[in-house]
């Protein structure tokens, strides 16, 4: 017996049918023995089509508006999902993220978990109750409004109870058969991983493989919680998530004696929401870059690749990519600060794509940047920008050429399975 923290996504409670089939689920888990703790996400696309309805009122709907309306999403799927429970005959009651004790900062869209106090829920466990807690919402410490952990937030809300009730395991049930080599949707001949490390899964996450939000692997990972990512609509055991020392273990355990390597590559990612900014034209001395980058700090910007170019004539251009959501901001605070700054021009393109290729074994392969670049070369894709870290390289190509580059570096480093991976259901939205 165990406590085990589940979590279904949207496509898993997309409509009526769905949501009994997921409440027989947790009948199952619960009758085989375990507690169980279910944490929801908004049915199918909702939230997305509240966010098309907010926008249908206004281009810019206010942050603490935008959040009371999309966390209505996730109130919807529990209340269902407590009945469908009942139905089956045991007691499951349903929370907000505000009374299961998700305290956030104040920052609407994009709020940080800092706190999880979850007396009820321990109360509702200690009657023999399922509690089923509303993802991706909490409530902030502050201005005690409702506020969202961001988009894909739902995951975060799982570990972070499983971290707080010290359960044994969060399982994560979506509608793939766990974490692929790539987006199955965009390489049907994606490979499943049957185990991949937080340090990996961290950089997948976030470089643009959404199938986990990248804050819920943070926090499994600073907590040392297990994450099993899996189907819920099939009897998959997935993938799990977790440490090196545990994955190097598991390694050693399939390959019985017999020595098996470490792959190069455990998965490819693309990331289609970034977009590029070049500062034409800037002075070549002491202090313009923390000019720059504190002024896009100001302004909450978060940067991603930064490449500056040999200067010419005390002259230099800078050149970083950013979240496309950003962009307008970014440029405005710029042009706030030409004259500080001295640069001549600024040009904004949101026509690039970004692939991402991640592995624990790079490190002690040499040739990864060899075959990434043959590779590319030979499907004649023009490389932009390059940045690396110690387990990954990431490639900036122009937009539509991003899904064939993730396709043949796929197949470039052995990664295509023989048959097709199956995508249950979800619109990939
Ligand atoms: P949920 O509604 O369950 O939260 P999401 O749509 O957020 O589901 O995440 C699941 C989707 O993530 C999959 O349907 C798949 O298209 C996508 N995905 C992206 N990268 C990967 C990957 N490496 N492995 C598996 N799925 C991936
Ligand atoms: N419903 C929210 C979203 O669509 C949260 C989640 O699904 O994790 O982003
Ligand atoms: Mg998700």
């Amino acid at each position: 017996m165990g406590l085990v923290v589940q979590k279904y996504g949207g496509s898993s409670v997309a409509d009526a049918e769905s949501i009994k089939r997921v409440a027989r689920r947790i009948t199952e888990t619960v009758n085989s023995g375990n507690e169980v703790v279910v944490v929801v996400s908004a049915m199918g696309d909702s939230t997305d089509e509240l966010t098309d309805l907010a926008k249908g009122v206004s281009p810019n709907p206010p942050a603490r508006e935008l959040d009371m309306l999309l966390t209505a999403g996730e109130r919807i799927s529990m209340a269902l999902l407590a009945m469908a429970i009942a139905d089956l005959g045991l007691h499951a009651r349903s929370y907000t993220g505000s009374q299961a004790g998700v305290i956030t900062d104040g920052s609407h869209g994009s709020a940080k978990i800092i706190d999880v106090t979850p007396g009820r829920i321990q109360e509702a466990i200690g009657k023999g109750h399922i509690p089923i807690v509303a993802g991706f919402q909490g409530v902030s410490a502050d201005s005690k409004d409702v506020t969202t952990l961001g988009r894909g937030g739902s995951d975060t809300t799982a570990v972070a109870l499983a971290a707080a009730l010290h359960a044994d395991v969060c399982e994560i049930y979506t509608d793939v058969d766990g974490v692929f080599t790539v987006d199955p949707r965009i390489v049907p001949r994606a490979r499943l991983v049957p185990v991949i490390t937080y340090e990996e899964m961290l950089e997948l996450s976030a470089h643009g493989a959404k199938i986990l939000h990248l804050r819920c692997v943070e926090y499994a990972r600073r907590s040392s919680i297990p994450i099993r990512v899996r189907s819920s609509f099939s009897n998959h055991v997935g993938t799990l998530v977790t440490s090196d020392k545990e994955a190097a273990r598991l390694l050693a355990e399939t390959s019985e004696g017999d020595t098996v390597e470490q792959a190069i590559i455990s998965g490819v990612a693309s990331d289609m929401a970034e977009a590029k900014i070049t500062i034409v034209g800037v002075p070549d001395e002491p202090g313009i870059a923390a000019s720059v980058f504190e002024t896009l700090a100001d302004a909450g910007v978060n940067l991603d690749m930064i490449v500056q170019n040999v200067s010419s004539a005390g002259q230099t251009d800078i050149t970083f990519t950013l979240p496309m959501a950003d962009g307008a901001r970014a440029l405005a605070a710029l042009e706030g600060r030409r004259d500080g700054i001295q640069f001549a021009s600024l040009k904004y393109d949101d026509a690039i794509g970004k692939v991402s290729l991640v592995g624990a074994g790079m490190r002690s392969y040499p040739g990864v940047s060899a075959v990434t670049f043959r590779a590319l070369a030979e499907a004649g894709i023009n490389v932009e920008m390059i940045s690396t870290s110690e387990i990954r390289i990431s490639i900036v190509t122009r937009a539509q050429d991003a899904l064939r580059a993730t396709q043949v570096l796929h197949t470039a480093f052995g990664l295509d399975s023989d048959g097709e991976a199956v995508v249950y259901a979800g619109t990939g939205r």
